[in-house]
């Protein structure tokens, strides 16, 4: 698909003072702040995209009668930007954020946006708020966090498909996701509450997935768990993944593995490239149904010897504690994560920030 939009630039008139901004990025926390500026599009049936504007941070004005208010019709991405020792700006494989987001518009029934107009977003948004990526000296973790999304503004009450679409971009930037280091995060095991089904939406990115993940983390929050892990929903035996990140396990015998995509996981960026990076990392990758069994019997058998959790927001995060109604397994994690979490986390971002050589191609310069 070739572009449809270009992007025409209002700077914001009142942009954030240079020593605030300064503050905000030396412990930006996460998603809390935001940049001066936002990308926004529009769609409408007939006239296809149009209207692209960078334009001052602010809210929208929206029609109470706004389908996605009602219906839920929404998709959005997340990813971020890395400010490398030379100053200049990259993202991490925006095409796949890209392809994932048409994706997830093709399963919501909104317009898809083309990759050149999704990376073209990006690039314009970083043309007037590349001050907001923070400089990642000493091996810190900040970046700006990007998110694209897109949702159904048409003020209109009938279902169906709404006429009228919104694409936005805006950017936060993102110190560690989990304050505390990396600290292994408890897992609570929802099982009276599933976050996707069979024939869902569990494989789209779209902000109903999350509404219906909250039940459950809330409940592993009271139990004193960090997160949930979701089952699948029609047996309840096999492990898909948790709200918002994919899981892992390392074998004693040296294999990686993670959940099949079975069509109610959401294939992250992250799941991807560490299936493609393990060989060089020594570890044989492996797609494979993985059952709770497997991961209580495999922990208190030795077999299991490190469990982790990933995605772009919190990078690679080991995983502790396992608890359910009933019961419990041991964390396999140590302080900060077994030694191969620690060295997959480290490759991937030692690549993300220009640290070591991008031999697969991953890296797409923004500024
Ligand atoms: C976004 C997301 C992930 C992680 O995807 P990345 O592309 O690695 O950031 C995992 N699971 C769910 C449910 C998600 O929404």
């Amino acid at each position: 698909m070739t572009a449809e939009l270009t992007f025409a630039t209002t700077r914001s008139e009142a942009p954030t003072p240079d020593a605030e901004r300064e503050k905000i990025l030396a412990d930006p926390g996460f998603g809390s702040h935001f940049t001066d500026h936002m990308v926004t599009a529009t769609w409408t049936k007939g006239e296809g995209w149009h209207d692209g504007r960078v334009r001052p941070y602010g809210p929208f004005s929206l029609d109470p009668a706004a389908a996605v208010l009602h219906y839920a019709q929404e998709v959005f991405e997340g990813m971020k930007a890395y400010r490398h020792e030379d100053g200049s700006i990259w993202t991490f494989r925006p095409e796949r954020n890209a392809a994932r987001m048409a994706h997830s518009s093709e399963r919501l029934a909104l317009p898809v946006l083309g990759e050149e107009d999704f990376v073209a977003a990006l690039r314009a948004l970083l043309q007037v708020d590349s001050a907001w990526v923070p400089s990642a000296t000493g091996g810190a973790e900040t970046s700006l966090y990007l998110r694209p999304f897109m949702f159904a503004s048409e003020a209109f009450l009938g279902v169906r498909p709404a006429h009228e679409v919104i694409f936005s971009v805006i950017a936060s930037p993102a110190g560690a996701y989990f304050s505390g280091g990396l600290k292994p995060v408890n897992l609570w095991v929802s099982q009276d509450y599933a976050r996707a089904g069979d024939g869902g939406t569990g494989q789209a990115k779209c902000g109903g997935n999350y509404a219906s993940s909250l039940a459950g983390q809330l409940e592993g929050i009271a139990q004193g768990c960090d997160q949930a892990v979701f089952l699948d929903s029609s047996t309840h035996t096999y492990i898909e993944e948790l709200g918002g990140m994919n899981l892992f396990f390392v074998t004693r015998d040296g294999r990686l593995r993670t959940p099949a995509l079975t069509g109610s996981i959401l294939e992250g960026v992250t799941r991807a490239s560490i299936l493609e990076l393990a060989p060089d990392l020594g570890l044989e990758p492996e797609e494979a149904r993985i059952t709770l069994d497997e991961w209580k019997d495999g922990v208190a058998s030795g077999e299991i010897t490190e469990i982790f959790a990933c995605g772009t927001a919190a990078v690679v995060t080991p995983v502790g504690e396992l608890r359910w109604d009933g019961g419990s397994v041991a964390s396999t994690a140590g302080e900060g994560g077994g030694e191969h979490t620690r060295a997959i986390r480290q490759a991937l971002l030692d690549i993300q920030y220009g640290r070591a050589e991008d031999t697969h191609g991953w890296l797409t310069r923004l500024a």
